[in-house]
């Protein structure tokens, strides 16, 4: 990107940076590397506008890495829950206790002498649960000011449609592609890279300029704001002088689309409850909602179920089962599956403590009225939704 792009892109962040609760008003104050990572693992496949209020609470209950390293992963996912994507409130947990047990082992108790409260290599930071070339690279730019890349969608969009890139980073190219790529105006290319190599060297590009910080940062609001997926507003945009696409009327074609495969899930819910009002929780061994606190679900055809499935004998004893209650069904997506499930409510003749469960798998009773503020995924909560009020 040229020179004078970059002063154009700069002076545009500088006017039109939105206030958000994880970006100081000072754009080249440099950040809390902490905030820095929690705002951008939030940010993956969540809006800006939804990720507001949920960094607030976060940062309320967790503001440094120690304190998150205490807590425990039932209210971590408590904290997380309708931003998706659990495992990445898994990792930051598993990764704060990696970081917070290597300050302890400083031996320095005052909180000033340790050493940051985060990794400043790109080494170290990839090595930790769910830190990956993104957020390294976020964390090292926006906290540290490092001049180190980052390549989130938007970037791709950007340099997709500034160079013409008919391919995304994940595509196998020909040498031909490469090579055209070549001749562009990025000095870093040679002619033999990959897809994602030579949208890396454009974001490498970006991040060797003085205020990589600055201009990395521009990028994604950019993207967010201007040049959008649908309709990028060109006529507003700082680097519209470099651009492609635009020159040639094509920023409908830039980024090429990826087909996403969906795939169509089918299941049965179960909501077991015991004689003393008690709802039966799974943790683990399920095909969604891995080691969290889940309803029992398994793959079943599409229609109504009646009586007890065969498949629920896989938790529960079919002689402590009073009645079976088909309650209707639910639609849910999780990552790319488009689920719908059957609801069954099986009431129990047996206490929590008498009714007999499954060796193989790991169980809890939950009271029943704290059901709604026990469970921390909407898949379960949905499908409790059906069966009993909230209190
Ligand atoms: Fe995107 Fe349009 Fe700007 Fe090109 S000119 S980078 S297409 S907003």
């Amino acid at each position: 990107m040229t020179n004078d792009s970059l002063k154009r892109l700069r002076e545009w962040f500088k006017k039109n940076a939105a206030e958000l609760p994880w970006r100081p008003l000072d754009l080249d104050a440099p950040r809390d590397a902490y905030a820095v990572w929690i705002s951008e693992t939030m940010l993956q496949q969540t809006q800006v506008s939804t990720v507001k209020d949920y960094f607030i609470r976060w940062m309320k209950r967790f503001p440094d890495i120690e304190t998150l390293a205490k807590a425990d992963e039932a209210e971590v996912f408590k904290y997380w829950q309708g931003l998706g994507y659990y495992s990445r409130a898994r990792n930051i947990l598993k990764t704060a206790k990696i970081v917070a047990l290597r300050h302890d082992s400083t031996g320095l108790t005052n909180q000033a002498q340790r050493p940051s409260n985060m990794p400043q290599t790109r080494k170290e930071l990839e090595a930790l649960p769910g830190i990956g070339a993104y957020t390294a690279g976020a964390i090292l730019s926006l906290a540290y000011h490092k001049r180190e890349a980052i390549l989130d969608g938007n970037l791709v969009r950007i340099f997709s449609r500034l160079y013409e890139l008919d391919f995304l980073p994940t595509d196998k190219i020909s040498e031909k592609s490469s090579a055209i790529a070549a001749n562009a105006s990025c000095s870093r290319m040679t002619g033999h890279e990959s897809a994602a190599e030579i949208y890396w060297n454009y974001a490498r590009e970006v991040a060797d300029s003085s205020k990589a910080y600055m201009h990395n940062e521009a990028l994604m609001e950019l993207g967010r704001t201007i040049c959008k997926t649908k309709t990028p507003l060109c006529e507003t945009c700082p680097l519209q002088k470099e651009c492609l696409a635009f020159k040639d009327k094509r920023t409908a074609d830039f980024p090429p689309t990826k087909k996403r495969t969906e795939k169509n899930w089918h299941g049965t819910v179960l909501v077991v409850e015991s004689s003393d009002e008690k709802i039966l929780a799974v943790i683990g061994g399920q095909k969604f909602l891995d080691r969290q606190l889940a309803l029992p679900h398994f793959e079943s055809p599409r229609g109504a179920t009646i009586g007890l499935p065969a498949n629920a004998e896989e938790y529960i004893n079919a002689d402590d089962v009073e009645s079976v209650e088909h309650c209707g069904t639910f639609r849910h997506s999780i990552t790319i599956h488009k689920i719908e499930c059957d609801i069954l409510h099986i009431k129990l003749k047996a206490n929590a403590n008498r009714a007999r469960t499954s060796q193989k798998l790991t169980f809890q009773w939950i009271e029943k009225a704290k059901a709604f503020e026990t469970f921390a995924n909407s898949f379960s909560l949905k499908a409790l939704k059906k069966v009993i009020l909230p209190v």
